[in-house]
């Protein structure tokens, strides 16, 4: 853009250029006309003065000449002679009129006095004049011939013939030529410079206004024009300074409202996509960015189909008149859960040319997921209440059918029954104190307690059981030395522990021992139940926590389990800012471990 212009081509050279081609050719002109003139008109004047001597000289000398011819006296002519030949007049001669020389001006010819003048003859009664080259000198001469008449004036007596340099005529209009020429050549030379420093007043502002549109395409607006007068050069300058000005502004604006897009964009909680009109990526917000793990240098330019995985069901077309939004599953594609809501709307300029898509995305991964929790939640309820509801028909069925006057069934059948309500209404009980942890009804009563005759106090009851139960179980203790106080809810905790107890029996063979381990790090305390038991397969470790979730769900049930104690555990740990796992080996028992958070006493430290 910034080519530098060569001094040949540039418009200051040309203008010059002009100028004193333009002086040439009028200097030309004048110069050719003039000279011309001058030379013709001083030759021609210089004959005429000639002549009109000679003609004086011939009139005059007639006397003379023919007192010659009557006593030879040639002295006083050649005298005349001598007088008339002065300044141009090279040699004047008198022949008489049988071209026997009388007499000539010239010093150095008088031995041609009296013989038969060398030139050619004259016609007698022709007079001549012309202009010849000397062959002697090579000059130009002028010879003029006149006829000199006797004094009567009617016979021709003789001939004057004159010789005149026309020479020095000529040298004095080529002189003057000479002057003309070299006054021309300065008068060029001259107009060329100014016409140089002109051209420059004109193209140096033109050149300071062609950088300065450079630099307004560059983005620079810091400099200006400077106006140099007020014609239309100055002008131009004010307007380019007047455009620089606005564009500036222009620029400016439109920069502050790219900003604030900027900041709305990336301030908005929405993931946002903006394409071309091929579906090529050419904006995303950090959102989108963060949504879709990815960088901004990795996705411009590519296609929005590829971005959200969507080639296998839509075109870009089909986006386009997509009215309402999508769910997008990258879940398989992220490795992760990860579902999105994408929303799309065409960008359409005013002539309804269709110039690109804008997608906003939402994450409603949460959501779906709390969705399906939701669903699978009212299936499980639903399902878990059929059962018990299903064999209590068919008992009261059957009952109803005259089972009841049988004594030998109908005690049996009425136990069954009672079970099975009593299993719901557990179940239910589950239920509404799971629903009542989500909903944070429940507050812990919390009471410092000593955990280790805590965790006594249940085992012994456990251990109590054990008489009266057909499963045959040992119940180890392992406790830290130390005893140690917490600050807990003792309901809640011995709920936990029954729970976890009751599964280390329920899913053990008879015979095992349950190990119950209480120790402690600086910060928590560890219980620990460990059985040699079932084991829970690796895959299920992580749901046996989860709502109705039973690694074996026809032999829980037949335990007598919702399914929803571990879960019920869960929560009741966390709401004590504790956590709660389990680590097993099928076939070998599982262990199942509740931190709770522990500050030991300062008795304790003394101790
Ligand atoms: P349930 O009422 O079915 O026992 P829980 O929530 O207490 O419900 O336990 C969920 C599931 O975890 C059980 O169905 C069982 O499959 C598994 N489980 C719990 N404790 C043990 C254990 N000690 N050994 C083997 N499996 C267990």
């Amino acid at each position: 853009m910034n080519k530098k212009i060569r001094f040949f081509s540039s418009v200051h050279f040309k203008i010059a250029l002009v100028f004193v081609l333009l002086l040439m050719i009028s200097i030309e002109i004048i110069g050719a006309i003039f000279i011309r003139e001058l030379e013709s008109t001083t030759i021609r004047s210089f004959e005429e003065n000639v002549t009109s001597q000679v003609e004086t000289l011939a009139t005059n000398i007639s006397g003379e000449l023919s007192k010659y011819h009557e006593d030879s006296k040639e002295g006083n002519l050649k005298r005349t002679l001598s007088e008339f030949a002065k300044s141009d007049i090279l040699e004047a001669r008198l022949i008489d009129d049988k071209g026997i020389v009388i007499a000539t001006s010239d010093p150095n010819l008088q031995g041609d006095i009296g013989k038969k003048n060398d030139f050619e003859l004259f016609n007698t009664l022709n007079q001549r004049r012309e202009e010849q080259r000397d062959p002697v000198t090579g000059r130009r001469v002028y010879i003029n011939i006149q006829q000199a008449f006797s004094p009567t004036g009617d016979s021709v007596i003789g001939f004057l013939y004159v010789k005149s340099d026309i020479e020095s005529k000529y040298q004095e209009v080529n002189d003057i030529a000479v002057i003309f020429l070299t006054a021309s050549m300065i008068a060029l030379t001259v107009s060329l410079i100014i016409a140089l420093f002109v051209s420059r007043t004109i193209t140096k502002p033109i050149g300071e206004m062609r950088q300065q549109a450079v630099r307004i395409a560059n983005g620079d607006y810091s400099r200006k024009v400077e106006v140099y007068g007020k014609d239309e050069l100055g002008q131009l300058g004010e307007t380019i300074n007047e455009v620089s000005a606005r564009t500036e502004e222009a620029q400016e604006t439109m920069e502050a409202e790219r900003r604030r897009l900027d900041s709305v964009l990336s301030h908005m909680t929405d993931g946002v996509i903006g394409t071309d009109r091929r579906g090529n990526i050419i904006l995303i917000n950090e959102t989108a960015l963060d949504l879709l793990d990815t960088q901004t240098e990795t996705v411009l330019g590519k296609s929005i189909l590829d971005l959200l995985c969507l080639n296998d069901d839509y075109s870009f077309r089909s986006l386009l008149e997509q009215q309402e939004g999508i769910l997008i599953d990258l879940t398989e594609e992220y490795d992760a859960a990860l579902i999105l809501r994408a929303e799309f709307s065409m960008i359409r300029r005013e002539s309804g040319f269709i110039s690109g898509l804008v997608c906003v995305l939402h994450d409603v991964t949460e959501k779906e997921r709390d969705e399906e929790e939701r669903r699978q939640f009212v299936s499980n309820v639903s399902h878990e209440l059929r059962t018990p509801l299903t064999s209590l028909r068919s008992y009261l069925e059957a009952l109803a059918d005259g089972a009841w006057k049988d004594p030998e069934v109908a005690p049996e059948f009425l136990k069954v029954t009672q079970e099975e309500t009593n299993r719901m209404i557990r179940m239910i009980n589950d239920l509404l104190q799971l629903s009542r942890m989500d909903s944070n009804k429940v507050e812990l009563k919390k009471e410092l307690v000593n955990l280790n005759e805590l965790f006594d106090y249940v085992l012994n009851r456990f251990d109590m059981v054990v008489k009266d139960s057909d499963k045959n179980y040992t119940i180890k203790r392992e406790y830290t030395r130390r005893t140690i106080w917490v600050e807990i809810d003792t309901d809640r905790m011995v709920q936990v522990l029954d729970n976890i107890l009751n599964n280390a029996i329920k899913y053990s063979p008879s015979g095992g021992t349950i190990t119950c381990r209480l120790l402690e790090t600086h910060k928590n305390v560890i219980l620990s139940i460990t059985d040699e038991g079932l084991g829970i397969p690796k895959q299920n470790l992580g749901r046996v926590f989860d709502r109705f979730y039973r690694v074996d769900r026809a032999r829980s049930r037949a335990m007598g389990g919702s399914g929803l104690g571990l879960a019920i555990s869960k929560e009741s740990i966390q709401a004590h800012g504790g956590s709660i796992w389990v680590e097993s080996e099928e076939g070998k028992g599982s262990t199942f471990f509740i931190t709770l958070p522990y500050e030991p006493y300062e008795e304790d430290l003394w101790e």
